[in-house]
């Protein structure tokens, strides 16, 4: 088993905050030289000098995933500077909860905009990439267990992580020739710095309680399964979703 990513350069999307910088850390930890992206690159400061604490080369890139061409330059600024990206993880999204009737097409716009087409362009470009240089690759969607059952006031979210899911099966049936695996991460509910205040609001207590563990979990708690995915230890995976979330999924109340 190969948990390793020493020999590796990843690229990880909105990596300047949440599970986004975990994740491109994670990556580093386990030996992988980072591109970490996200629209500011001055937002990147933080990671990218963790990255380097962590002995691996760090390398900051602006990349909006609502712009193609952005996508594409953010490829070509991060292959310069550490060679043929063979990991990358699509983890940028937004949400907007609101109830179904108040939900506008702006809303829907911005989030499918992000979470789906933002997530294909860059996966996309990803598989260009790793077709290119003929090494292969792996591909980690960051969707969310919302994307297998659903949740009230988050319609775009719950379709465009649903559909985020069929997109990661569709690629990894036609990307698997190139020996480029597709896979996707659900998480269920995270800790992260923009959901803190809520978990510990009366709403949030609540919420964890239909949890059958009774409790969030931790960013650290996902590192094993983006390993796998990400890593030669998976090298039999592609076009697989793995559920990490305290049991929620088979919670039926
Ligand atoms: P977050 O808001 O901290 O991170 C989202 C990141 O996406 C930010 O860095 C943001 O700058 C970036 N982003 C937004 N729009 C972008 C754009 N147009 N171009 C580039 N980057 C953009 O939230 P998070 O909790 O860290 O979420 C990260 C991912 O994990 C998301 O895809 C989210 O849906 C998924 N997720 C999170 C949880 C959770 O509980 N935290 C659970 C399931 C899934």
């Amino acid at each position: 088993m190969n948990l390793t990513l020493h020999g590796h350069a990843a690229l990880v999307t909105g990596a300047n905050g949440g599970l986004g910088s975990h994740f491109a850390l994670t990556l580093a930890k386990a030996g992988a030289d980072v591109a970490v992206a996200a629209r500011r690159v001055d937002s990147l400061r933080d990671v990218d000098a963790q990255i380097r604490s962590a002995g691996r080369k760090a390398h900051a890139v602006a990349l909006d995933v609502t712009h193609r061409e952005s996508v594409v330059q953010a490829f070509v600024a991060a292959s310069d500077a550490l060679g043929p990206i063979t990991v990358v993880v699509n983890n940028a999204g937004i949400a907007v909860t609101k109830p179904l009737l108040e939900h506008t097409d702006d809303d829907w716009n911005r989030v499918v905009g992000v979470n789906l087409t933002g997530a294909w362009r860059v996966a996309q470009e990803a598989a260009r990439h790793m077709v290119e240089h003929e090494r292969g690759g792996s591909i980690v969607n960051i969707a969310s267990i919302l994307g297998l059952r659903v949740s009230a006031q988050v319609p775009s979210y719950v379709a465009s992580k649903a559909a985020l899911i069929q997109l990661t099966k569709a690629m990894a049936l036609e990307l698997a020739r190139h020996k480029i695996r597709v896979n996707a991460l659900a998480p269920g509910y995270i800790e992260t710095g923009i959901n803190r205040e809520f978990f510990a609001s009366d709403a949030g207590q609540a919420l964890i309680k239909r949890i059958p563990q009774r409790r969030i979990g931790h960013a650290d708690e996902l590192d094993a399964a983006l390993l796998l995915l990400a890593s030669d230890a998976g090298s039999y995976a592609t076009g697989s979703v793995i559920a990490i979330d305290g049991g929620q999924l088979v919670n039926t109340l």
